[in-house]
């Protein structure tokens, strides 16, 4: 009869979507097999970023920190500390007390619009001594000297713990006139420029060793910190004698990796999607950190909003019907993206969160996107999680050990707020580094804390020598 052929064609409709949107969904779906592979191109590219002779072409920079050990729980003392480059801008107050290891800190949150964000590197920085400025008066610390540590979230060639030039402006920064330049001496000189107080400034800081830093003062068997924020990196303690650019083969340092760039030289280029390459031209860092555009809070959401994009193309999602919204950039926040996933959430929630983006839903669509999130999510955390199986491998061969014991310290609010992106994490690690007993320390307020743990360190080295 008529009625049983259109019910039978709409079933056959409804089949062959499921198995186009299946077909996209499977292209972020990666094999064991796959996964030792990037684990094992990691491993390489870590190795190239220590040696001298690679060092300038790796994509994974391996850059020393000239931070050689952890906190012993001496450390006393008041200092200033700022954050720039995570989610939020910060100042604080760290008050360290020895012996106990206890840390009190009082903290502000500073916006850094737009315009500052992509304007000058002297209008970046007078805004940021604007901000200390203001900290200072509200805490009543104007006119006290204090020592200083820059937790800056960047990558930069450092040659002393107080000096560090940006080698480029990644995530959402994109100020003129700061790369190629030490952001110590812009901030002294921004500081001088306004001439209403002087600061001591001691340390700057990647905010993967402030995490370090804070979890190791907490657990003596840390020795990786990792961010997996807005955005995405891993930093080390390395033996001297593998550190081919710094002088000297006894004991530690700490390397930032600078991980994110990994897969720039095109080695990742066999599990990117054309989702991942419209992230990447769309963003203000066109063929850079492609690591971390696959795995960090930043481009997770854009990397779904492009597949939503290319679903409603094919007629598949919200009745084929591409609004205005679904155009935006930066719509599918991390927080938009936990909330989605969560697995308390009822279906009916979740379009309520769509609707809040602006996108209506039917209750198919968004069993839909809950999918695609759940895909791009989970593909991040397996991504990331395979970069660090490489490292506590290559920790375990270093040392010449059966099985390591190890700590991670880690932060960011994709690690800290997701539903399943740490469970995911940590999984791979265990399936991948099988040999390797590895421990995730949660930091709280890693950046911070950490930068004056170092500032602290730093300070008593200052004084053992003057001595
Ligand atoms: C930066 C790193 C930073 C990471 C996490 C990356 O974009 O290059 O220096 O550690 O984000 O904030
Ligand atoms: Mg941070």
């Amino acid at each position: 009869t008529k009625g049983a052929a259109m019910v039978t064609a709409v079933a056959s409709r409804v089949q062959a979507q499921r198995k186009q949107i299946d077909e996209v969904l499977a292209l972020f779906q990666l094999t064991r097999e796959q996964l030792v592979d990037v684990q094992g191109k990691m491993r390489v590219e870590l190795e190239y970023g220590l040696k001298r002779k690679t060092h300038p072409l790796a994509t994974v920079k391996m850059l020393p920190t000239y931070v050689c050990g952890m906190p012993d729980g001496t450390e006393k003392g008041k200092f200033l500390a700022l954050d720039l480059g995570g989610t939020n801008f910060r100042v604080l107050l760290v008050k360290i007390r020895s012996g106990r290891r206890s840390v009190r800190m009082y903290n502000k949150i500073f916006a850094i619009p737009l315009e500052i964000m992509q304007g000058t590197g002297e209008e970046l920085f007078d805004h940021i001594v604007q901000c200390i400025a203001d900290f200072l008066d509200y805490m009543g610390l104007k006119g006290v000297q204090l020592p200083l540590g820059f937790t800056f979230s960047f990558p930069c060639r450092q040659t002393s713990i107080d000096k560090g030039t940006l080698i480029e402006w990644t995530k959402g920064f994109k100020a003129t006139d700061c790369e190629g330049e030490d952001v110590v001496d812009m901030l002294r000189e921004a500081i001088k420029r306004r001439n209403e107080f002087e600061l001591d400034i001691v340390a700057i800081v990647n905010d993967t060793v402030g995490t370090l830093m804070t979890c190791g003062h907490e657990d003596p068997n840390c020795e990786i910190g990792l961010i997996a924020g807005t955005g995405s990196n891993m930093c080390y303690m390395e033996e001297m004698r593998n550190i081919e650019l710094v002088e000297g083969d006894e004991g530690k340092m700490c390397i930032n990796t600078e991980w994110g760039g990994f897969g720039d030289n095109g080695c990742l280029d066999d599990f990117r999607t054309q989702y991942d390459a419209e992230v990447d031209e769309g963003s203000l860092n066109p063929g850079k950190q492609r690591y971390e555009k696959m795995t960090s809070g930043m481009y997770l959401g854009e990397i779904v909003r492009q597949i939503l994009i290319d679903l409603t193309k094919q007629g598949l999602l919200f009745r084929g019907q591409i609004s205005e919204r679904l155009r935006t950039r930066g719509i599918f926040e991390t927080k938009f993206l936990s909330q989605i996933e969560s697995d308390r959430l009822a279906l009916l929630q979740v379009r309520r969160i769509l609707q809040q983006l602006g996108l209506d839903s039917t209750c198919e669509d968004s069993i839909v996107v809950k999918e695609v999130c759940g895909a791009v999510s989970r593909r991040a955390a397996q991504l990331c999680g395979a970069g660090l199986a490489a490292i506590v491998e290559k920790r375990r061969e270093d040392q010449g050990l059966e099985h390591l014991k190890i700590t991670v310290g880690v932060d960011g609010t994709l690690y800290k707020l997701h539903p399943h992106f740490s469970r995911i994490l940590q999984e791979t690690v265990k399936e991948l580094a099988p040999r390797c007993d590895v421990a995730f320390l949660l930091s709280e307020d890693g950046s911070g804390k950490g930068a004056a743990l170092i500032t602290a360190v730093a300070k008593r080295l200052q004084h053992a020598w003057k001595e």
